[in-house]
């Protein structure tokens, strides 16, 4: 089905490539575009455009940031002795809306899936061990010309960063690959003798036992907390 106008064949053809956005509501979304004012069209794309030229990734955490310590490793109200392990950045946002989590995070990149041909070198995971088998770690050493300034920022005393990794957190999706990254990632940090524990996995709230698969029924039953 082509639309009369080639330019917005050509923006409905261009916002399909998003995630989750399949082509009709992609011309939903072309449509409502038309009708916006021309200076939020303009500031959605700047911050498209932005968003890909100035956001890295933190040498620390390797959390997507503006700067390098990322903020959430720099800051000295975090709990520094808890390591809380994700596979994506967007994990972080999810953990961070909870409000519930005060220590650090690690962002691994992915997780072990040999059907995809990704095994545990092309993640994030011996940056992890080097970060729990140093007690003395500097979280505030930054590469040299990466725009850190050097500045002690918010007074974050350095004793603050002097804390050891008593707690490693394992956030890992649910799944098979999950599974086997967690593993994975426990083994590797068993030499250390810091407390390994995984997020308990259960129903979802407002999840109907009726319709719950057995998988995460089972789980669920696992994973039970005292009342
Ligand atoms: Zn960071």
């Amino acid at each position: 089905m082509h639309l009369t106008s080639e330019t917005v064949e050509s923006l409905v053809e261009q916002l399909s490539k998003l995630p989750t956005v399949g082509r009709k509501t992609a011309q939903r979304l072309a449509a409502f575009i038309l009708k916006m004012p021309r200076e939020e069209v303009v500031e959605i794309a700047r911050a498209m455009v932005a968003a890909k030229d100035r956001v890295k990734t933190c040498s620390v955490c390797f959390n997507v940031t503006d700067v390098d310590p990322c903020p959430v490793c720099q800051s000295a109200k975090r709990d520094r002795s808890v390591i809380c392990v994700v596979e994506e950045p967007s994990d972080v946002l999810a953990l961070e809306r909870t409000g519930e989590y005060r220590g650090l995070y690690h962002v691994l990149g992915g997780v072990i899936s040999p059907l995809d041909g990704i095994g545990p070198d092309d993640l994030h995971i011996s940056e992890l061990v080097a970060r729990v088998a140093q007690p003395a770690s500097a979280p505030a050493v930054a590469e040299p010309g990466e725009g850190y300034d050097g500045n002690a920022d918010d007074g974050a005393p350095a004793e603050a960063e002097r804390v050891p990794v008593g707690e490693v957190i394992l956030a890992m999706n649910p799944n098979v690959e999950g599974d086997t990254t967690a593993y994975y990632v426990g083994q590797m940090l068993a030499p250390f003798g810091v407390t390994v524990s995984r997020i308990a996995r259960g129903l979802p709230i407002g999840g109907d036992l009726e319709f719950a698969d057995e998988a995460t029924l089972s789980r669920a039953l696992e994973g039970r907390a005292g009342m």
